[in-house]
């Protein structure tokens, strides 16, 4: 049995109270690891040791922070094999995607190694009378925190801005998959990342997470994770005044129309429902179809959904892992239930499965439902799994409505070879991010995040240099 301990001040350690988590692999539903149980004491001691590391990591050369990040984001290439096992024995992913999801973490690093050196001040010029320049500082200490379904590669994605921006860290990975951040840590340190810089406190959302929210010295929160967290989040954090960047739920369509390339369509379709098991903030959950289309586009969605592998996810031809908890099994089939209940009809999946030598873990099969109102429950609440449904359209126009008619306002897809219509979509479609004719095309440099409930701020590229830092005008008159 492996036994976590939390990473702080450049130690391992185990949580104040010496209680721990039973952390289960879901591919089994067996205990897996052992994860500490931190509560406020250990949020206090991780701060302590990061505002103590504060002003030695503030003022190291840029050029030392890009090393450093390098070096981090080398030792996760070289360990990517190590991380990637631990990462589906965690999660319940494929391994061959948690692979993949390395290479990305790695680059989170090697990206924001180079932002610390690219980072610029601006200047303004009042022609005679002086000029104006504006420091970026680091806020101090910032707390990251960070869900289950892509657990490296969004927890890279806010420690490594924040570290470039100078900043020390109290981070808490999620309790489900809290494996590849622990070998993170390990990673830190034989890349010579200084004591204190990173601390990750290992624990539950409501005394550990809670504890980073409130600690009055931690400057900023980047979380990532579900609306009602979120918002919580949000309530404790503004009477401190603290900088906030929410990323959280999503409800996004996937709109097609008639003039697609319907073969492409259909196959990024089938990844934008399905990757991760749908686990992902920005799956298509919603699959909007124009009619002339309809049959042959679900025609085409059901045959492909029904020769994907459910099953062991150390086998390179498994397309959809396990669930990663049993509490969320349970609620995606109830979800499942519910689609039935409001009339659903249900094309293909709707039911969980015990693939041969798992027959204990928590498996659902890829999930295609058609015949609901777009606003009906099912098609207006995050699921989170491996369940879509089909509904059709007309016109633009009507494509639009539906497409904002939920709470949420994370990312789109448009399929379409009518530009002018892609252009007029993609401006009017409420969303923090629109695709045209792909889907999670990804470039780091670009502005991430949603409106409505999906979220406030954004993170990615100068975003997240500039979540991460405060700025401070100079004035100097001649
Ligand atoms: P949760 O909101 O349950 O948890 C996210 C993190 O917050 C976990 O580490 C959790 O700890 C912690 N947490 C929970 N309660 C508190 C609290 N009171 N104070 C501080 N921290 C707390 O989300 P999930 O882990 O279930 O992740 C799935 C959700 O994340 C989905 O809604 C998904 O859409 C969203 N998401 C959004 C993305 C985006 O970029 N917009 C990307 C990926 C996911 P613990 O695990 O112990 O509860």
């Amino acid at each position: 049995m492996i036994q976590l301990q939390n990473y702080i001040n450049g130690s391992f350690e185990p949580p104040k109270s010496g209680a721990y988590l039973e952390n289960f692999e879901p591919a089994k539903g067996e205990v897996f690891s052992m994860v500490p149980n931190s509560g406020p004491e250990d949020v206090e001691a991780a701060y302590q040791a990061a505002w103590a590391a504060f002003p030695a990591w503030k003022n190291t050369p840029a050029e030392e922070k890009f090393k450093i990040l390098n070096r981090i984001a080398e030792l996760i290439d070289s360990n990517r094999n190590r991380f990637a096992e631990a990462e589906s024995r965690d999660q319940g992913k494929p391994v061959w995607l948690a692979k993949n999801e390395m290479v990305r973490a790695a680059q989170n690093f090697r990206f924001f190694a180079t932002a610390a050196m690219q980072f610029a001040s601006e200047s303004h010029s009042m022609e005679d009378r002086g000029i104006n320049y504006t420091l970026r500082q680091p806020l101090g200490v910032v707390g990251c925190i960070s869900p289950w379904n892509l657990p490296l590669y969004l927890y890279t994605w806010k420690i490594a801005p924040a570290l470039a921006a100078g900043n020390c860290v109290v981070s808490k990975p999620s309790e489900f998959t809290p494996y590849s951040a622990y070998i993170l840590g390990e990673i830190c340190t034989e890349a010579g990342l200084p004591a204190g810089v990173l601390n990750i406190v290992h624990g539950l959302g409501n005394s550990a997470g809670q504890a980073i929210v409130e600690h009055p010295g931690i400057k900023a929160i980047s979380f990532t994770g579900g609306t009602v967290t979120g918002k919580h989040i949000a309530s404790v954090a503004a009477p401190m005044f603290k900088k906030l960047s929410l990323e959280l739920g999503g409800k996004n369509p996937n709109i097609i129309f008639a003039d697609a390339d319907l073969e492409k369509a259909v196959k990024t379709t089938i990844n934008s429902s399905f990757l991760n098991q749908g686990e992902i903030c920005l799956c298509g959950s919603r699959i909007l179809i124009q009619k002339q289309v309809y049959e042959t586009v679900k025609n085409k969605l059901v045959d492909a959904v029904n020769q994907m592998k459910t099953g062991n996810p150390a086998d390179e031809k498994t397309r959809i892992g396990a669930i990663v908890s049993k509490p969320h099994y349970h609620k995606v089939l109830g979800y499942i239930d519910l689609a039935k209940e409001e009339g659903g009809n249900i094309l293909t999946g709707g039911k969980a499965l015990d693939p041969e030598g798992f027959e204990n873990g928590w498996f659902i099969a890829p999930t295609i439902i058609e015949g609901l109102p777009y606003d009906c429950r099912t098609n207006q609440e995050e699921i989170f799994g491996p369940v879509v449904s089909l509904i059709p359209f007309e016109t633009e126009e009507e494509a639009l409505q539906m497409a904002n008619s939920t709470n949420y306002g994370l990312a789109c897809s448009i399929w379409t070879s009518d530009l002018n219509r892609a252009h007029k979509m993609a401006a009017a479609i409420e969303s923090g991010i629109v695709w045209i004719n792909c889907w999670l095309l990804r470039d780091l440099r670009t502005p991430f995040g949603g409106v409505k409930q999906s979220g406030v701020g954004r993170e990615g590229g100068w975003e997240a240099m500039r979540f991460f830092t405060d700025p401070k005008n100079v004035c100097i008159a001649f």
